[in-house]
């Protein structure tokens, strides 16, 4: 097991960038590129620069006015509930189709709380034939041969972000014409995400498999050609797989009779039995709590982060720098990395106080100590059931009412 190690994040940008580089040799992929900064002085600053208009008008194409909000909120520099209430107050209703992509953040975690682990393998059967290839090499150099599929392969790479649409035609292209098993390629592509997040990623796959919609998604060239402006189709020479009509397709690719792919039971992290005989009471920041104004950080006692590798371990370099901008805006936090149990041991803690999360590996590695989980902020207090979980139009149906037609609507904006 490694040593554990205290972090001093250097105030200087430049500095902490490369430190970060230094103390994490064998993180992945390339440098944070400048288009982004963590924290939540960023996050705050590009809701207020936010331009609504552009962004009903054309978010669904790739050169569209999309906020690049992901990673703030992945990490938790701005809430949902915040995000949504900025933008309610500045444009009123004008907001609905903005907040209703954050809905879908909202609607992917509640499922993620739902289902535990399950989230990473097929939570429905799929409605069409699926494949189990493992992801070929060359998707993971980004030399398919494709103009388009490697440009989001390399916007992957360098950038760690990929708009939304591209996302998804990514993900079609490799598991229903590649017919690679979704969960093998949904790991390979979180782990060079900068929003990298558990449940709207491998929810996401599974939506487009349909092994959690009711149908598969997939699309054809006359939409990549039309959502990219023809950035890549205009000067593309290859024989296209994608230029065929939507009938054409389906029956390529989803002709063969149903196959029976059967539920993979979810692995359940091992829990730690041995509890800490230590007294001391710590908060306890988690990778999805890291704002300066979340109240469970303000209180007075030893605050911890630990990078641990069994959360961590595949995180790319950009994404622990992005993270290294949100520590270094949270005074008194202190920065380590190795095991969380044996760092927390020794500092005499026994009792931690943290926000509560889906994600069981956070979990596990937090069950030596007693921890009081607080309730995370919450998008909307609407219950939801159970039934109305099995599909976002369903969810929305009931969220999207009490956002625009109670509270919105009763404002007069
Ligand atoms: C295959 C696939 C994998 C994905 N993996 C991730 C991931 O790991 N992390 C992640 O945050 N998002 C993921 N998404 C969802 C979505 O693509 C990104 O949240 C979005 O592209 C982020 O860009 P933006 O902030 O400019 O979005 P905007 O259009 O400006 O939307 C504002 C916010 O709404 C939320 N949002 C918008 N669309 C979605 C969506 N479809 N699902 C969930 N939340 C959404 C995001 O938090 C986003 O920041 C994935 C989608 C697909 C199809």
């Amino acid at each position: 097991m490694m040593q554990p190690k205290k972090l001093i994040i250097p105030s200087d940008r430049i500095e902490r960038l490369e430190y970060i580089r230094r103390m994490f040799p064998n993180a992945v992929g390339s440098f944070l590129t400048d288009n982004w900064r963590g924290g939540r002085h960023e996050a705050i600053k590009r809701l207020n620069s936010f331009d609504i208009a552009s962004y009903k008008r054309n978010h669904n194409f790739i050169n569209g006015a999309v906020s690049k909000l992901s990673p703030y909120l992945r990490y938790g520099c701005i809430t949902l509930k915040e995000a949504a209430d900025i933008m309610q107050d500045r444009f009123g209703k004008e907001s609905e189709s903005f907040v209703m992509q954050l809905a879908w953040r909202d609607y992917w975690r509640r499922v993620w709380y739902q289902q535990g682990d399950v989230i990473y393998n097929n939570i429905e059967e799929p409605k069409v034939p699926l494949g189990e290839n493992p992801l070929p090499d060359y998707i993971r150099q980004g030399i398919t041969g494709l103009p388009c599929m490697d440009g989001v392969i390399r916007d992957l790479m360098q950038e760690g972000y990929v708009h939304n649409h591209a996302r998804m035609w990514f993900a079609a292209y490799v598991v229903h014409w590649l017919k690679v098993d979704w969960r093998e390629a949904a790991d390979w592509f979180e782990n060079y995400l900068l929003d990298g997040d558990k449940a709207s990623n491998h929810l996401s796959w599974q939506w487009v498999a349909s092994t959690f919609s009711s149908r598969p998604y997939y699309f054809n060239k006359a939409s990549l050609a039309r959502h990219t402006g023809e950035k890549y189709c205009a000067s593309c020479k290859v024989d296209c797989p994608f230029d065929q009509t939507y009938e054409a397709l389906n029956e390529k690719l989803f002709k063969q009779a149903a196959n029976d792919i059967s539920k993979t039971p979810a692995k359940k992290p091992a829990l730690q039995q041995t509890l800490s005989i230590h007294q001391a009471v710590a908060v306890y920041a988690h990778d999805e709590m890291l704002s300066a104004a979340h109240p469970i950080l303000r209180k007075s006692a030893l605050n911890f982060f630990v990078f641990d590798s069994k959360v961590h371990a595949k995180w790319p370099l950009k994404r622990i720098q992005f993270v290294a901008d949100c520590l270094n805006e949270l005074p008194g936090m202190e920065v380590w990395v190795g095991d969380t149990a044996t760092i927390l041991n020794e500092r005499g803690v026994g009792q931690l106080i943290t926000q509560d999360t889906a994600n069981l590996q956070i979990k596990a590695s937090l069950s030596p100590f007693k921890v009081e989980w607080q309730p995370e902020f919450q998008f909307t207090k609407t219950k939801i059931s159970e039934k109305r979980l099995k599909r976002f139009s369903r969810y929305w149906e009931k969220v999207g009412q009490e956002m625009f037609n109670g509270k919105i609507a009763g404002d007069n904006k």
